[in-house]
């Protein structure tokens, strides 16, 4: 244990994993007006035909794209009554996909899952001399949809 760490762990200040912000449905008020403004009724939860919407901390509705994708329908944002998730004719979010470091192909296994299933083509494999085809993901081409995430068979793409 190295010093500072060791400090940390006497004065009882071990650092948290801390989670991610929650992605909220699409179309949602800035987080602040969101959690004043929402009623937690559940109607866009219910609502929603891929079921990727689940009772979040506190009773606030959020995305898990664990268990799909969303297809941007529009159905939450009619459901919502409180008017905290926008008309669906706006841009729904500014979420992104992002890779992390358990990517099996940037450990130097062949995988190529990701891209296949993305529609907006916003995951790229360059060739590589001599070594395993790498993803990247294009920010400005990705809509944040999430159909990468239940498809990587090691959760190494999040949202957000
Ligand atoms: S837009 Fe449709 S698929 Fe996406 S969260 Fe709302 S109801 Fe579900
Ligand atoms: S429908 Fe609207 S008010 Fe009800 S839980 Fe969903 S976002 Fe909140
Ligand atoms: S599906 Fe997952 S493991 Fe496979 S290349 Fe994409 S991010 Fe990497």
């Amino acid at each position: 244990m190295n010093g500072g760490t060791r400090r940390d762990f006497l004065g009882g200040r071990f650092t948290r994993k801390r989670r991610a912000p929650p992605v909220r449905p699409p179309w949602a008020l800035p987080e602040e007006t969101f959690t004043a403004r929402c009623t937690r009724c559940a109607a866009c939860r219910e609502a929603c035909p891929e079921e990727i919407l689940i009772r979040g901390r506190n009773g606030f509705p959020e995305v898990d794209f664990r268990r799909g994708e969303c297809t941007f329908c529009g159905d939450c944002a009619r459901a919502c009554e409180a008017g905290v998730l926008r008309a669906p004719d706006t841009a729904p979010w500014a979420v992104k996909a992002q890779l992390t470091d358990s990517c099996l192909a940037l450990g130097g296994v062949v995988c190529q899952s990701c891209a296949d299933v993305c529609e907006a083509q916003a995951i790229a494999f360059g060739a590589r001399a001599g070594g395993v085809s790498r993803p990247a993901i294009d920010s400005a081409a990705c809509r944040g949809c999430g159909a990468c995430v239940s498809q990587c068979p090691v959760a190494a793409i999040v949202v957000g």
